[in-house]
Order: structure tokens, then C-alpha cells, then sequence
């Protein structure tokens, strides 16, 4: 997803509308003015009704008609959404978002469950909000007296399209509602870490039949999905596979404790910093002022500052304040998120009391991995060591999108 701006919220939960959906929008209600002829014959032959094509196809009515339909297509694809935040929000996972983007809706949990149970239940929630919107919109159909052309179409067709949705949401691939669900009824017996694992190969083999469909039908929808399915099942089984590899272990274990750390005044000079860089082979270090911990600094925060400004200016001027921390008993994989999720190469351990405890850095975790890999269940695929050098490269822990 690109960028995002909120437009409102609904249960607290803010809704949001990427860039991409302000594309697809018109390019949607187009397509459906485009095809209003072959909708109408298709509705006829479905519902049984005896829609005039004409009055449908005049003038500026296709467009708007197709604007309409396209808008109410959205706004069902949210009410799916809101489906598996109420789900979620019962079981106490908090949503972080709701975003309308190019390929749907995307409601992003803040955790994910690991109990199949509730994951059966948040995943299965949004096709079951679709199917019921489907049979609702289908009755109204015929409860609309005959001479409103336009809103029997409009209704007929997000009844069928609803049903639709529900439909490819329960394909078995993640992101989607059905790759959950199979992972869900996997995970009922076996470790989650393998149904994902499971539930992501067949989302994988799916994915690569749906890209070679498109391709044969030059169909670039299809293709563009697929390639999504398939990184996301890669994401998600790796995802699932480090935090099975991290379990148990918490921040203390792997943090270096603040004893052993270097630390830096906000009063040094840059150059005498960069020396220390230099000599001590970190890229970051944190910044203490009079025992309190004052920021944190970094290769980055000085890479702008010419050689000779260096002597004149202080680690206090270029430092990052606004810090992500952890504690030291949070779960070593809280670390990693943090990480990841704000693209940074460490974060601070600090105490309830506001100390400093240590330091955790990616380097600290990939070695964690590589040990939790031998340790981890046998089965567990993608938790090899070579998995743990690509930990740069983890898209999914930056939060996994849910369809
Ligand atoms: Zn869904």
C-alpha cells in the first residue's frame, strides 16, 4: 500500500482510503457503465426480472450507475472488514485499521491470534457479513417495485457480487479469509507455526495455478494477484516461523545489559563520536544525559553533517528522541517488530523506572534465531539459520494485512 489518509472511524476503529483506491474507484464504476448491457441480460437470466436495457444506457446514466454500484461494492467490502475487526475486537485484539486500497480492504490486527479457535472465528466472520449481505441485497430484489430500473440493477448486482467476494475470500491462500481458515483447522492438532506453514505451501501452489491462468488469459488482474498471494504466504510462514524460533525467549536474554554498553554524553562532539564508531565498531550508540537516558544516536543521524561542521556540532543536535523502546521482559519477538515495523538497527531496553537496561540490535536477534532455530520444533520449515540472515528482509512482521 501506498500512502493513506483517514476519512472517519467507525467503532474507534479508523477507516482509511489509500491512493491506489481513489484509482480503482472510477476505473470500477467505468467498467461497470462499460458493461451495463451485458449486466442487465445477466441479472434478467439470474434474478428472473425484466430490466430495460435502455433507459439504463442513456445518456449520462451508465456512469452514474456504475459510480453508484462501484461506491455500494465498496462500502460492502468495508462492512466485510468490519465483519472480522467486531470478531477480533471480541477476543480482545485491538484493529489498528481498516484501509480501502487498490485489491479491497484490509483490516489491520494490532496482534494476531494464535489460537485456532479465534482465528477460525475472526477469519470466517468477513465471507459470513458478505454471504448475509448477498441473501439480503438478493430478497430486496424483489421487494423493489419494478419501475426503479437503476436501483434493481444496482441492487442485483451487489447482491451477486457479494456473494462473489465471499466466495474468492474463502480460496485457500493467504491474505486471504481461506488461507486463515485452513491454517485455523491445520492448527488443530499440530503446532501453529507448522499449519502455517502447510496452509502457506497450498497458498503458494494456488497462487502459482492463478498467475499461470492469468498469464494464458492475459488477464494482468490475476497475475498481479497472484504475485500478492504469493508473497504473502512467504511473509506469513515466515512470520509465524520466527516467532515460533523466538519463543519463550525474552528481551533480557538477548539484550547486551547496560553495564557492558557504551554510552555517549549529548555534549560530544560529532567527530570525536564518529571516532568512536570507529573505534568501537558501533553504528549506534545511547545518548545519557546526567543518568537519564536522552535519546539515541546513530550512524545515519551524522552521515549529513559535513567533515567540517563535525568539531562544532553535538551529539544533542542530531540525536532521535522520540524512542522506541522495550521492556526487558517483553517477548524477545516484540524486539523484532519494533525493529522492523520502524525500520531501525536497535532499539532501547528500558525499565519500568525509566533506566536504561541494555540494548538489543538485529545482530542480537539473528544470533538469538540461529540458536532457536536448532532448538525449535523439528518441521518448522522456514526457521533455518538462512532464513535467519533475512531478517532485513521480513516483510510480514511490519503487521500482516487481513482481507
Ligand atoms: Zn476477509
Amino acid at each position: 500500500m501506498f500512502k493513506s489518509f483517514k476519512i472517519g472511524s467507525i467503532y474507534g476503529i479508523p477507516i482509511k482510503l489509500d491512493v491506489t483506491f481513489l484509482l480503482i474507484l472510477p476505473i470500477f464504476a467505468w467498467v461497470i457503465a462499460w458493461q451495463v448491457d451485458q449486466l442487465v441480460e445477466m441479472i434478467d437470466l439470474i434474478f428472473g426480472t425484466d430490466l430495460h436495457a435502455n433507459p439504463l444506457e442513456e445518456g449520462y446514466m451508465p456512469l452514474i450507475v456504475g459510480l453508484v454500484a462501484a461506491l455500494g461494492l465498496f462500502a460492502c467490502v468495508l462492512l466485510h472488514e468490519l465483519g472480522h475487526s467486531i470478531a477480533a475486537i471480541r477476543y480482545g485484539f485491538p484493529i489498528e485499521s481498516i484501509t480501502l486500497w487498490l485489491l479491497g480492504g484490509v483490516a489491520q490486527l494490532s496482534e494476531n491470534p494464535t489460537n485456532w479457535r479465534q482465528e477460525l472465528v475472526i477469519a470466517i466472520a468477513g465471507p459470513i457479513v458478505s454471504v448475509a449481505l448477498g441473501v439480503g441485497l438478493w430478497v430486496s430484489v424483489y421487494l423493489i417495485p419494478t419501475a426503479y430500473n437503476a436501483t434493481i440493477f444496482i441492487v442485483a448486482y451487489l447482491a451477486l457480487m457479494n456473494l462473489v467476494l465471499a466466495a474468492f475470500n474463502m480460496l485457500p491462500g493467504f491474505p486471504m479469509d481461506g488461507g486463515r481458515v485452513l491454517r485455523a483447522l491445520l492448527a488443530r492438532n499440530q503446532p501453529f507455526a507448522v499449519a502455517t506453514a502447510q496452509a502457506a505451501r497450498v497458498g503458494k501452489l494456488f497462487a502459482l495455478m492463478l498467475g499461470l491462468f492469468g498469464l494464458l488469459a492475459f488477464n494482468f488482474i490475476l497475475i498481479a494477484l497472484a504475485l500478492f498471494i504469493y508473497i504473502a504466504a512467504t511473509g506469513e510462514s515466515r512470520y509465524v516461523a520466527l516467532q515460533a524460533a523466538l519463543e519463550g525467549v525474552q528481551v533480557r536474554d538477548l539484550m547486551t545489559p547496560a553495564a557492558e554498553l557504551d554510552v555517549v554524553s549529548p555534549e560530544l562532539t560529532v567527530d570525536r563520536l564518529l571516532e568512536l564508531m570507529y573505534r568501537e565498531r558501533h553504528t549506534g550508540f545511547p545518548v545519557i544525559d546526567d543518568g537519564h537516558i536522552a535519546g539515541i544516536v546513530t550512524l545515519d543521524d551524522v552521515r549529513t553533517i559535513s567533515p567540517e561542521d563535525r568539531q562544532h556540532t553535538v551529539v544533542a543536535d542530531v540525536m532521535t528522541t522520540e524512542l522506541e523502546t522495550v521492556k526487558p521482559d517483553d517477548e524477545a519477538f516484540a524486539a523484532l517488530e519494533q525493529l522492523q515495523s520502524n525500520d531501525i538497527g536497535r532499539v532501547l531496553v528500558v525499565t519500568d523506572r525509566g533506566d536504561l537496561a541494555g540494548l538489543v540490535t538485529r545482530t542480537d536477534i539473528v544470533r538469538s534465531l540461529s540458536i532457536g532455530s536448532v532448538r525449535a520444533v523439528r518441521d518448522i520449515p522456514a526457521a533455518g539459520p538462512e532464513q535467519a540472515a533475512e531478517v532485513d528482509s521480513v516483510p510480514a512482521v511490519e503487521g500482516r494485512p487481513r482481507w
